[in-house]
């Protein structure tokens, strides 16, 4: 049996399938006109969140049994068009949870004691000790917007920083809850009382600007806002608003609306919020995790 990997994974991962017997043909992001060409004989094709499975390749793929997605989002994949031809769809979504909970802590400390700045400053020869006063965490609160693989992971984390836990979810597990010492509030009540908001939901229309100017009003004059799930969750031009009027003490953001964020966009100019480039799966521990474990399910479906 023929497999076509047409993102990078992890040599681990590609092993894997070698020894399992498969035949791996590796190209990286085929257009779609190359990857209807590559996957006309194969029986499964891993990708990652490129390149793009479209009706049109799921369609020309007679052989196509499975498609694995090595991580969590699966946009790039026509859905529809694998479910009409019972072409299974698996992913590895919990393989990155405990590489974005420590960015979202990445976050959180160099937001509070103002490494970033304090790093650039030092490079423009200027010590600036008495600009660079933080804010301590141990007991303080944390609000975890999204209690689920990701939250869990940065609950258990502010567990031992000595931390309050807030917790807000649609849906409520009281074990895990308790677990890490959290309580569930409503959402007001957590923006409210938390000296540090982080977001772990997904985007989907309920959480689309769920963070806007209202709810940043709501939130303490020192708090923090964190974001590594995804830009649209909160409205950026009330966000730049609050950390330039000083509604809120500074912000850390993975995720933008608009990805890559433009070079001189005003979130750019501001010291008080710290940016990273969508790195939150980015170590080597979750890239091979994502690709072992996407190919695991693979070869099971194959060898049903
Ligand atoms: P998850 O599904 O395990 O958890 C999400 C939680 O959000 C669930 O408990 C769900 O009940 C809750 N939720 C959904 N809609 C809600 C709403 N309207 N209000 C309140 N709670 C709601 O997902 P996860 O694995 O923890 O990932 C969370 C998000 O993190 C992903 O959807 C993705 O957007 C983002 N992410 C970012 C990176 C990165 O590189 N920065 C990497 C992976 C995932």
């Amino acid at each position: 049996m023929k497999v076509l990997v047409a993102a990078p994974l992890h040599p681990k991962a590609i092993e894997l399938l070698k020894n399992e017997g498969f035949e791996v043909v590796y190209e990286e992001y085929p257009d779609e006109e190359r990857l209807i060409e590559l996957a006309k004989d194969v029986d499964a094709i891993i990708v990652r969140s490129k390149p793009k499975v479209t009706r049109k390749v799921i369609e020309a793929a007679e052989k196509l049994k499975v498609i694995g997605r090595a991580g969590v989002g699966l946009d790039n994949i026509d859905l529809e068009a694998a479910k009409e031809k019972g072409i299974e769809v698996v992913n590895s979504p919990a393989a990155s949870s405990r590489s974005v909970a420590e960015l979202t802590w990445a976050l959180i400390l160099a937001v509070a004691r103002k490494v970033a700045f304090a790093d650039r400053k030092m490079r423009e020869g200027v010590w600036a000790k008495k600009q660079c006063m933080g804010i301590e965490l141990e007991g303080k609160t944390i609000g975890i917007i999204g209690f689920g693989r990701i939250g869990y992971n940065v609950a258990k984390i502010a567990k031992g920083f000595g931390m309050r836990i807030l917790l807000y979810d649609v849906i409520k597990n009281y074990e895990r809850a308790e677990e890490v010492g959290g309580k569930f509030v409503e959402l007001e009540e957590l923006l409210k009382e938390s000296d540090v908001v982080t977001i772990h939901v997904p985007l989907l229309d309920s959480t689309y600007h769920l963070i806007d100017e209202e709810k940043l009003k709501l939130m303490k004059k020192n708090a923090i806002l964190i974001n590594p799930a995804r830009g649209p969750i909160v409205d950026t031009e009330a966000l730049v608003k609050a950390l330039k009027e000083g509604w809120i003490y500074g912000a850390g953001l993975d995720v933008f609306e608009e990805e890559p964020l433009p070079k001189d966009h005003p979130l750019t100019k501001l010291d008080n919020v710290v940016l990273t480039p969508h790195i939150g799966a980015g170590t080597w521990e979750a890239q091979e995790r994502a690709g072992v474990q996407v190919v695991e399910k693979v070869v099971e479906i194959l060898k049903q």
